[in-house]
């Protein structure tokens, strides 16, 4: 009896051994097929990417903006003609904001990327642009006490579901430690959506639609703040932004935006 049972541990460890490469086998195909089932994917083009980000293909085609700049505006500038010097744009028609800064151009892979965040849920592209932004706008975050993102109008929240700008001013609160007042600044006014606009036109359009919400001016008074939206383009809506923030007393108030429109080159002279 002993013999029999011997011999049945004996087959039964033989069988188990010559089973262990075969669970190898099974284990390394089991992760193979996890690592096909969720790859990591280019957050433009949804193409496998290595790491996090976008792909090689949709990178080359980014257009990253760095100085020279317009100190104030940030347009980019065809050369450097040094520290501190303004378009002509800045200096004949100032803006309320004191800087603005973005991260990329807005060219068709922005538009991707801005669209998908704001019309299609993906807010898994949040914080690769705000990565992108807080990269821009460092030398502004660095002297922010708070990021407030520019509202959207409560009826078109709703159709949206989200705020894409909150989405980004929480990925970069999320990067910078600052606080993030998503409820400061408020849209008091519908407004109908600038595209089509001429440039007065969209000023005039969002005159005097946003103000600080009563009981959020405390967050506001006294504070060095950064705008956050998704697209420049004519600056009007930032603008009425920045003027409503300093109506509440902010200490200041610039502006970072994932991407803006630049029309062309401009020279500061
Ligand atoms: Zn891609």
């Amino acid at each position: 009896m002993q013999a029999m049972a011997d011999r049945l541990a004996q087959s039964a460890g033989t069988a188990w051994t010559s089973l262990a490469p075969v669970r190898r086998a099974l284990q390394r195909a089991a992760q193979l097929a996890l690592d096909i089932a969720l790859p990591t994917l280019c957050v433009a083009c949804r193409e496998p990417v290595a790491g996090d980000g976008v792909c090689a293909a949709c990178w080359a085609q980014l257009s990253f903006i760095a100085p020279p700049y317009c100190d104030r505006l940030g347009i980019p500038f065809v050369y450097d003609p040094g520290p501190g010097m303004l378009s002509m744009q800045a200096i004949a028609d100032p803006p309320a904001y004191a800087r603005a800064r973005a991260a990329v151009r807005y060219d068709d892979i922005a538009k991707t990327l801005v669209h998908g965040l704001k019309f299609h849920d993906r807010t898994d592209l949040a914080p690769t642009m705000g990565q992108w932004m807080a990269h821009a706008g460092k030398p502004l975050l660095d002297e922010a006490d708070v990021l407030v993102p520019v509202p959207l109008h409560w009826r078109r929240g709703f159709s949206r579901r989200y705020n894409q700008s909150g989405a980004l001013a929480r990925a970069i609160g999320k990067q910078t430690g600052l606080p993030v007042a998503v409820e400061a600044l408020r849209r008091i006014r519908p407004t109908a959506h600038q595209i089509g606009l001429s440039r007065s036109e969209r000023a005039a359009n969002v005159q005097g639609a946003f103000k600080v919400a009563a009981d959020r001016k405390h967050v506001i008074q006294g504070r060095r703040v950064v705008l956050i939206d998704d697209v420049l383009t004519s600056g009007a809506t930032v603008d009425a932004c920045a003027r409503a923030l300093l109506r509440a007393k902010a200490a200041s108030v610039d502006v970072l935006v994932f991407a803006r429109v630049v029309d062309t080159l401009k020279s500061p002279i």
